[in-house]
């Protein structure tokens, strides 16, 4: 017999997967419980010593939770998974789990603004010391590693200025100095890059983006090996209480379904977008890693099977050029979040990057006026065309 093996969107549909076994249903039952009912007290203590598998409490699992964990870790390469109730919640149970009062953390200079404000903010209010790097250059990240250094965390490519990091390059620095590589992953999600298949240890996501893919829910997702999955789980989520709800796991879980077909479809859009916009008189600069004109072109040929849906932009005439952008686009929604499957356009400073002073953030070139789009899968003609209609009100303010 042929081995079987199981090409992305043949994963993507059904790993983790299994029909109901009680009523044969095709689609697995969203199992919308708080508690679960034990047999006898025996069986209670078997669980609660993990002598036995099984579910006893909504905050510790899910039956609808482990079919989304186990689809995500075959798309990740990962042993097992991690369902959070946010991007967030994933992020901040996994560093807490893997840092301690008197530790240091190296940190990307341009991350998500609510990662950032939680690691200048709050973890640093934990003893918790932090140096923000630009990760696009290994060199940064050596040159900040101390003897107490115990993650490295980054996003590739960033959010929202779409720089890349070497994962396979930083993976080596965590490790030859006894610390851990954290990715996040959001933008390029498994279809176009696998971390954990690089070196990294740990892949978180924001599910709210391309894994859910519809704009629907809020989520996260932890990836990595069955030893590190089980110290984040058990207690760190038990007790942080990060859960997602069996509904919105199901949601993610149909999405998922979808992914490869939709991110083809993004890649493909935001190709055709990033070319009009950059040959466009009155936009300035594309940030856009399948522009032979981003500085890491090659490590994206490399490191991605494809350079994603995500974008961001800068107009002739700063904030009011931007401004004029995104107040007249008409099919493309100003909102922010990214990866659905409509196109969404939003203003980095005052939406996703709030978080960052202007200081911090003009030194990272999120600038005033910058524009961040998410190219959905509309076709791209119909994108083009609404931006091509707002770049031209643009002419008439700065002319
Ligand atoms: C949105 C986002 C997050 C946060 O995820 P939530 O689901 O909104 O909590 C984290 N990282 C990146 C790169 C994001 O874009």
């Amino acid at each position: 017999m042929k081995k079987l093996d199981l090409k992305f969107n043949a994963r993507a549909i059904h790993a983790g997967s299994r029909p109901c076994p009680v009523t044969g249903a095709h689609i697995g039952p969203i199992y919308r419980t708080s508690t679960f009912v034990m047999d006898n007290v025996e069986q209670a203590i078997r669980i609660s010593q993990g002598e036995e598998e099984g579910y006893s409490y909504g905050r510790f699992g899910n039956p609808t939770e482990t079919e989304l964990e186990e689809k995500m870790a075959a798309l990740e390469n990962g042993e097992r998974a991690l369902a959070t109730a946010s991007g967030m919640a994933a992020i901040t149970t996994t560093l807490m789990t893997f840092l301690k009062n008197g530790d240091h953390l190296i940190a990307g200079d341009i991350i998500y603004g609510c990662t950032y404000g939680l690691i200048r903010d709050v973890l640093t209010k934990f003893g918790i010391e932090v140096t923000f790097v630009d990760t696009s250059d290994l060199k940064n990240i050596e040159k900040a590693v101390q003897p107490n250094t115990k993650v490295i965390y980054l996003e590739t490519p960033c959010n929202p200025v779409l720089k890349l990091a070497d994962i396979q390059g930083a993976a080596q620095i965590a490790h030859n100095s006894g610390a851990s590589l954290i990715v996040d992953s959001t933008f390029a999600t498994p279809y176009l890059q696998n971390p954990l298949d690089l070196g990294a240890d740990l892949v978180v996501h924001s599910a709210t983006k391309y894994l859910g893919g519809h704009g629907d829910i809020v989520g996260g997702i932890i990836v990595g090996s069955k030893e590190t999955i089980a110290g984040i789980r058990d207690p760190h989520l038990q007790f942080f209480g990060g859960i997602i709800s069996p509904g919105d796991a199901f949601l993610i879980i149909r999405g998922l379904k979808t992914l490869g077909i939709r991110m083809k479809s993004h890649c493909e859009n935001a190709q055709k977008v990033a070319e009009f916009l950059e040959a466009h008189p009155m936009v300035e600069k594309v940030y856009y890693p399948g522009l032979p004109s981003h500085p890491q072109h090659e490590l994206a040929r490399r490191q991605m099977r494809g350079f994603g849906g995500m974008m961001s932009f800068d107009v002739r005439g700063g904030f009011a050029g931007g401004k004029t952008v995104m107040n007249n686009v008409r099919m493309i929604s100003l909102a922010t979040s990214l990866g659905c499957i409509d196109s969404l356009i939003q203003h980095s400073p005052s939406m996703s990057h709030f978080t960052m002073s202007k200081e911090e953030r003009e030194k990272v070139s999120i600038m005033e006026g910058q524009v961040r789009l998410s190219v959905g899968i509309e076709e791209a003609e119909n994108t083009i065309t609404d931006l091509e209609n707002a770049l031209a009100e643009v002419k008439k303010v700065v002319g």
